[in-house]
C-alpha cells in the first residue's frame, strides 16, 4: 500500500532544530498538502521521506517499510532531478530513457509518461531549451516512470505561470483519484485549498494542525 507514515521524526542541521518530533499519516486516494511558512521544516520532512536525508529521531515508513527497502521508487519532485541542466542538448525523451535504465525501469514507459505530462510532442527537443513549466513537466515524467504508488511535490507550482498551475493541480488530482498517495507542500495556504483534501500545517518543525480541509472550511 501507498501510506506514508511518519512517526516521531526530528531532524537538526547543527543547533538548527529542522523538524521537531513530528508525526502524521498520508492517505492514499487523497492529496495531502503541507503547509507552512519558508523554514517551518517541509522540504526537511519530505527529505527524510523520500530517503535523502537521515533522522535523527523516529521514521518514517511508506507502506511499512522505510524508503531505501522499497522496490518501486517513490519520486520527490522538485527536490531531485536537475539532470537536464548537465546534459542540456538531451532530448527529453533520451534523458527519461537514461533515468528509466539508472532505475532499472523498462523504457517503454517513457513514451507514455511523455504523453501523460504533455511532453510527447517536444520529445525530441533538447531539454536545456525548455521553460521552467517544462522542466517540471519534465521532473514528474521521471517521477511517474516508475508508476510509484506515492508522490510528493516540493513546492511543485513555485514560479508556474497560471496556466502551469492549473496544470500541476489537475495532475495532483487525478493521481490522488488513481489511488496513489500524494503529498504536497506549499508555503501558501490558499494553494493547497483548491488542491487538497487533507491539510498538514507546520512551523517551526511541528505539526500545528492536521485536518480535513472540509472540516476546516466548515469551522471557518
Ligand atoms: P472521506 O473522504 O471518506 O469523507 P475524509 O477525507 O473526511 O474521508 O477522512 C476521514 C478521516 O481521515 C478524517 O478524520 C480525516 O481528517 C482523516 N484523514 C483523511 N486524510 C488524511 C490524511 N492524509 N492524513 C491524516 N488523516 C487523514
Ligand atoms: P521549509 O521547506 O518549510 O522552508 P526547510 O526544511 O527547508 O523548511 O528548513 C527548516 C530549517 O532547517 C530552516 O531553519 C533551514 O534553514 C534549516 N535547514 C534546512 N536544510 C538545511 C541544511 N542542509 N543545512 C542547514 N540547515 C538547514
Amino acid at each position: 500500500g501507498g501510506t506514508v507514515e511518519v512517526r516521531g521524526l526530528s531532524k537538526r542541521y547543527g543547533r538548527t532544530v529542522a523538524v521537531d518530533g513530528l508525526s502524521f499519516t498520508v492517505r492514499p486516494g487523497r492529496v495531502t498538502g503541507l503547509v507552512g511558512p519558508n523554514g517551518a521544516g517541509k522540504s526537511t520532512t519530505m527529505r527524510v521521506i523520500v530517503g535523502l536525508d537521515r533522522p535523527d529521531g523516529g521514521s518514517a515508513l511508506i507502506g511499512g517499510v522505510p524508503y531505501r527497502e522499497l522496490r518501486r521508487p517513490v519520486c520527490a519532485v522538485g527536490t531531485t532531478l536537475e539532470a537536464s541542466a548537465a546534459h542540456p542538448g538531451r532530448s527529453a525523451r533520451d534523458h527519461l530513457r537514461w533515468m528509466a535504465r539508472a532505475a532499472g525501469l523498462p523504457g517503454r514507459r517513457v513514451a507514455e509518461v511523455l504523453e501523460l505530462v504533455g511532453l510527447a510532442s517536444a520529445a525530441r527537443r533538447a531539454a536545456g531549451g525548455f521553460s521552467l513549466g517544462m522542466r517540471q513537466r519534465l521532473g514528474i515524467a521521471a517521477a511517474l516512470l516508475g508508476d510509484p504508488p506515492v508522490l510528493i511535490f516540493d513546492e511543485p507550482v513555485n514560479g508556474l505561470d497560471p496556466e502551469g498551475v492549473r496544470w500541476i493541480r489537475g495532475l495532483l488530482r487525478s493521481l490522488a483519484a488513481e489511488g496513489r498517495a500524494v503529498l504536497v507542500s506549499s508555503h501558501l495556504m490558499s494553494e493547497l485549498e483548491g488542491t487538497a483534501d487533507h491539510l498538514l500545517v507546520m512551523g517551526r518543525g511541528r505539526l500545528l494542525a492536521d485536518t480535513g480541509v472540509r472540516e476546516l472550511l466548515a469551522a471557518s
